[in-house]
């Protein structure tokens, strides 16, 4: 799995234009069909489609699912949706209002909270070097009320970061780029 930009076209291009690179050893990928379509839920009642890329590496022969910037593996919802409940929870708020308005399950959202919860040191420390290696003029953000909060606080730090280094990146949200930085396991078993 790799986490490539949300532009399918751009994907292709770059694709057939080997450019991009196996995250195993570094030799180019070739298109090898497609994965099976995944319908993601975003905010409100829009639903996206995408149907993630399949590739092979032309070095190792290892093949690759290219996965959007805007999809966590295993996660039916959009980073963004995922992420406004996160940055919802560091704010002090609590599951149930998080889940009305957001209109997902309590279950989900609880799912959600008491991964990232648990791993909430990790993201902090993760995200706290990427800002620190990025920022033009890094300052990390003052520490919050609880563990939670200075991780998310470490992504947004991170994603303001990253747009003062590379302009572009200032249109991509904060939980674009953690999906991005994480390869989208910012919630998966197996990150890092
Ligand atoms: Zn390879």
């Amino acid at each position: 799995m790799l986490t490539v930009g949300a532009n399918a076209e751009k994907v292709e291009r770059q694709l057939s234009a080997r450019e991009l690179a196996c995250p195993d050893c570094g030799a180019p990928l070739k298109p090898w069909g497609w994965a099976r379509p995944r319908t993601l839920r975003g905010g409100a009642a829009a639903v996206v489609v995408v149907r993630p890329r399949r590739t092979r590496c032309l070095g190792c022969g290892v093949s690759h699912v290219l996965l959007p910037v805007f999809a966590l593996v295993r996660r039916a919802d959009l980073a963004e949706v995922i992420g406004a409940a996160l940055a919802a929870k560091a704010s002090g708020r609590g599951v149930r209002p998080i889940a009305v308005e957001l209109g997902r399950p309590v279950e989900t959202v609880r799912g959600w909270l008491r991964r990232f919860g648990g791993r909430a040191e990790l993201v902090r420390a993760r995200f706290t070097v990427l800002l620190v290696d990025v920022g033009v003029d890094p300052v990390p953000p003052a520490p919050a009320a609880t563990a939670f909060g200075d991780a998310v606080a470490a992504v947004f730090g991170a994603s303001v970061a990253a747009a003062s280094r590379w302009p572009d990146v200032g249109k991509v949200s904060p939980w674009r780029m953690a999906c991005a930085a994480s390869g989208g396991r910012l919630l998966a078993p197996s990150w890092p």
